[in-house]
């Protein structure tokens, strides 16, 4: 945090130490240690409560909507029968807020690393973290995804949302070979994977969503990558990949069925699902460029 002219800011580097974005602190609401990672709270006037990990700006009260409604909706909008979900980080509970609207769900595992997110987010953040005390099909576990997968039978799930921090620190294991092969065996025949997938545009951001991607594709036979804006991640666009056995994320949507849902949704329709994934050149060169 940097105190100029009596102001306190938070920033984010984006590149090296010469690009950053940076946050007024109107109101510091929780800092912590926790056995895994650094949490902080904070106020700003424009994007609301935001909730900061390890230096790295995870949910804010203004944009969560682009990403909790892009990395549940378009699995559902491919795959309408989904019933089991497992949910890996997810600590502020916006996923499983937009997961829990889906009425034919039967079961939602989300197993979050660190307690003390999930304490915190419920505390400052009710915005993303209301349903985690309230959906009776969801149980919530406190343990590392990566050993929690390893253990889950096979074909438990019909649908993996992996909402992890960055791959460094308590995330890093959930962006490996190993992890992914374990997702495959635990999806069923229609499972699909969604992954937090990283930037295209800063070089290391570029580096860690190649070295995803390799991996992904190496593990599933159809492995894509969809976009969407984020004004507070890193250049304000960010990915997530989806990866399925059989499911092609646009041929195989049923956007008819998905409508009969009913759900009104703030940034995912049904064209702009369409649209994500077909990606800029730029980004479409960097996932060619890996070769498995
Ligand atoms: N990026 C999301 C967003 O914008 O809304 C927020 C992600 S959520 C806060 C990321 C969570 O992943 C954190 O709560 C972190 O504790 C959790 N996490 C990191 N590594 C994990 C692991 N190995 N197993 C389970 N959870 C993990």
């Amino acid at each position: 945090m940097l105190i100029k002219n009596n102001d306190i800011w938070f920033s984010e580097y984006y590149a090296e130490d010469d690009v950053k974005l940076s946050l007024k602190i109107s109101e510091i609401l929780h800092t912590e240690q926790t056995p895994f990672q650094k949490l902080q709270i904070f106020r700003n006037d424009t994007f609301g409560v935001f909730m900061v990990l390890d230096g790295y700006t995870q949910v804010t009260e203004k944009d969560e909507f682009i990403y909790h409604d892009m990395i549940c909706h378009p699995a559902f909008c491919v795959n309408p029968d989904i019933k089991k979900v497992l949910i890996i980080g997810g600590g502020d509970g916006g996923t499983v807020r937009e997961v829990s609207r889906y009425k034919t769900v039967e079961k939602i595992d989300m197993v979050e690393i660190d307690e003390a997110v999930v304490r915190a987010c419920q505390k400052y953040l009710p915005l993303t973290s209301s349903v985690l005390d309230k959906e009776p099909r969801l149980n919530l576990i406190f343990d590392d995804g990566l050993k929690f997968v390893k253990e889950a039978p096979e074909g438990a799930y019909d649908l993996i949302l992996v909402d992890s921090t960055d791959p460094a620190g308590p995330g890093e294991g959930l962006f490996t070979v190993g992890f992914y092969e374990d997702c495959y065996r635990v999806l069923s025949d229609k499972g699909i994977l969604i992954n937090q997938h990283e930037g295209a545009f800063y070089d290391s951001d570029v580096e860690e969503m190649k070295k995803a991607h390799v991996k992904i594709k190496k593990t599933f036979p159809i492995a894509k990558v969809f976009g969407y804006t984020l004004p507070t991640y890193a250049s304000g666009y960010w990915y997530f990949g989806f990866a399925s056995k059989s499911l092609d994320p646009v041929a195989d949507m049923k956007p008819e069925v998905w409508k009969q849902f009913g759900l009104k949704t703030k940034y995912y329709n049904i064209d702009l699902h369409k649209g994500a994934f077909a990606l800029p050149n730029y980004v479409q060169d960097i996932l060619d460029s890996v070769s498995i």
